[in-house]
């Protein structure tokens, strides 16, 4: 939260949220973030999309610590082993790509729509930019039909070459798995991210997705990234 004020992210215009599992590293900000937006005095409603144990979990810690805010969240109930499309609006739509990983775990894809005039006068819709968001996951090749051609591809990558029987073992991706994703669905640009505090020259994850995919650049904290 703190770290979003100092990015001059307002939160005022965050509606959605989107959580891809239950492991701590993914949803422990959230009691934080929720908390403090109450203490803020938010009104508008707060909308969190996540499997169904989340709001089990949350609950009890929102009626102790959130229980005088003024706004309302609102849980959608995902299904992250289906791919279906989650939220829509005039702008941009957003479905589940199911990922393999230790427990039910989604990413998601984000397609930016807009409204079109076609040529006998009716409206259309018609997608720009498209972005998917993949972690945690371990190495699947399922995934790539749903993420075919995507201008942004962000896929963990947690372990180098040299730990890929422990990134097996664990459930998660080394970068040359992304990096071979990236390249089977035809994406335009690779972000890797997530990596294993065991390694601390990022560039190293670089150094080993870049020859199976160019185009591929690391994310790091509180970085920005046009999409
Ligand atoms: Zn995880
Ligand atoms: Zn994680």
């Amino acid at each position: 939260m703190l770290t979003m004020q100092k990015l001059g992210i307002h939160t005022s215009r965050l509606y959605n949220i989107f959580i891809s599992h239950l492991h701590g590293d993914h949803c422990f900000g959230l009691i934080g973030l929720l908390t403090t937006l109450g203490m803020l005095k938010r009104t508008q409603p707060m909308h969190i999309y996540a499997q169904p144990d989340l709001e089990r979990l949350l609950q009890p810690l929102l009626d102790y610590h959130a229980n005088d805010r003024l706004y309302d969240i609102i849980f959608h109930p995902i299904n992250p082993r289906k791919h279906a499309v989650i939220f829509e609006d005039r702008t941009v739509s957003v479905e589940t790509i199911p990922l393999k990983h230790g427990v039910p775990t989604c990413g998601f894809l984000f397609k930016e729509t807009h409204r079109v005039k076609n040529e006998d006068g009716t409206f259309g819709y018609e997608t720009r930019k498209r972005y998917a968001y993949c972690s945690d996951t371990q190495y699947s090749e399922k995934i790539v039909p749903i993420i075919e051609g995507v201008d942004t591809l962000y896929h963990e990558s947690t372990f180098l070459l040299s730990h890929a029987e422990r990134s097996k073992e664990v459930k998660h991706s080394t970068a040359a798995d992304a990096a071979k994703i990236a390249s089977l669905a035809n994406v335009g640009k690779l972000i890797l991210g997530h990596y294993s505090a065991r390694v601390e020259d990022h560039s190293l994850f670089l150094q080993e997705a870049k020859p199976i995919f160019e185009n591929t650049i690391l994310a790091e904290e509180n970085d920005e990234i046009t999409l």
